[in-house]
């Protein structure tokens, strides 16, 4: 049992801060919160640690750990868009690429990374056609001893060749966590209307409905899926989805950034769960998802680094700033409500139950961040001190299910320049084969 005493402790997106208080830690969860004096009488000798801010554990919503081994890799000529970025760029110099090793020590450095920047929970989508079976099994053994919360997926994709045998890793892994009461867990996933045939899209949501998983994909990262889904399929992305019966709360829908008025329609009424990435979307010139409108109307909503930036305060300044510029309107996305999108909405897209809030019974995966901030901490501002004024650098301990993770800034069991070093190396093997 330990007892952390807070200056200010968040509890949750949607409840005022608490000045002068703290919450006790039993096993893997929060057993009760309150003020510090009361907590220190009603847990005497418990051993306590005192904190700044104490706040719910980020929640990553989307993520591609392998994507820190294409960081900064040679190209002989720039991708000139979309379609000369998957083809030219992504799938063959990075997916068709990787191996285990290069899977499994990029794992280790970025699970290092997310856990020292206070995220806590993550959703990988691993693609690597070439690398299965057993490439998901290897990444759940390196999660599993960096102690991240980790829902892992293979993003089954039949432009290999190979599509069901990544719907079968899959379902392994997701059997292969099941009932060990381990923080690794497992989805269903597959890549995109214009890699997948419509009969490969029922069998991954079948699949995902017999292990009651949710299934996710990438849908219209930009105006090309949309285009394409037109042109090959006589209407747009969701209107097919819709179509052939998958559009539901079971779908975790990623990116959503061009869509139309039907769509936006499709993704409300049919209660599709989706993950916001600002960044990776300015990265790549989709545009600008309407997030505000779709958490308007109710859609639940993450956000997601997307293997690219994973700084999460970085992240939700990206999405905290993005759609007041589009809309021009500076109320929209106030920093409390991008803070529940990067915590407890994130860990509702997902379909993690009791992740994202400190409250009793909820799971104790938090951050602990210096609150030296220059201008007072007040109840009303703290969302903001938050989320627009700290970074990585501010993160000083980091628990997940009552077990610290980082302390004082320091990933625990983790031996950063060895990793480091093998990281270079694995990069090296990647960008020589190609
Ligand atoms: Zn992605």
């Amino acid at each position: 049992m330990i007892r952390i005493a807070a200056d200010w402790l968040v509890t949750a997106a949607d409840r005022p801060p608490l000045a002068d208080h703290g919450l006790i830690v039993d096993g893997g969860s929060v057993a009760a919160v309150g003020p510090n004096a009361d907590l220190a009488v009603s847990h005497p000798g418990v051993e306590s640690v005192r904190g700044g801010v104490v706040a719910p554990g980020f929640v990553d919503t989307h993520m591609h750990l392998y994507g820190v081994l294409a960081h900064g890799i040679p190209l002989a000529t720039a991708p000139t868009g979309f379609w000369s970025f998957l083809d030219d760029f992504w799938w063959p110099k990075v997916e068709d690429a990787l191996d285990h090793e290069m899977i499994a020590t990029a794992t280790e450095w970025v699970c290092a990374e997310l856990l020292a920047s206070g995220v806590t929970t993550f959703y990988d989508i691993l693609e690597a056609p070439f690398a299965i079976p057993d490439a998901l099994l290897v990444q759940k053994e390196v999660v599993e001893r960096m102690g991240n919360r980790g829902i892992l997926s293979f993003e089954a994709t039949e432009r290999a060749g190979n599509g069901v045998v990544g719907l079968d890793e899959n379902v392994r892994l997701i059997e292969a966590c099941r009932g060990t009461g381990g923080l690794v867990s497992g989805m269903m996933s597959y890549h995109t209307t214009f890699t997948c045939s419509e009969a490969f899209i029922h069998e991954a949501f079948d699949r995902a409905a017999d292990l009651d998983v949710l299934c996710h994909a990438h849908v219209n990262e930009g105006v090309h899926e949309p285009d394409w889904c037109l042109e090959h399929l006589g209407m747009r992305t969701f209107e097919f989805y819709e179509r052939i019966g998958v559009a539901s709360d079971r779908f975790l829908a990623s990116q959503c950034v061009q869509l139309s008025e039907s769509e936006r329609r499709i993704v409300v009424d049919s209660g599709v769960r989706c993950a916001h990435m600002p960044l990776s979307n300015c990265e790549v010139g989709g545009g600008i998802a309407p997030v505000p409108e779709l958490v308007g109307a109710g859609v639940t909503m993450g956000l997601g680094t997307d293997g690219y930036i994973t700084d999460f305060f970085e992240v939700m300044r990206g999405a905290f700033l993005i759609h007041k510029a589009r809309l021009t309107d500076p109320t929209v996305l106030p920093a409390h409500a991008v803070f529940g999108m990067a915590t407890e909405k994130g860990a509702n897209a997902l379909g993690l139950e009791m992740v994202g809030r400190l409250e009793p019974g909820w799971a104790a995966d938090l951050q602990i961040l210096t609150g030296d901030v220059p201008t007072p901490i007040r109840d009303h501002n703290l969302f903001d001190q938050i989320v627009l004024w700290r970074n990585r650098s501010h993160v000083t301990d980091v628990m997940v299910a009552g077990e610290w993770r980082v302390r004082n800034g320091n990933v625990l069991d983790f031996d950063r320049e060895r990793v480091r070093a093998r990281v270079g190396e694995q990069a090296e093997r990647m960008w020589a084969k190609t």
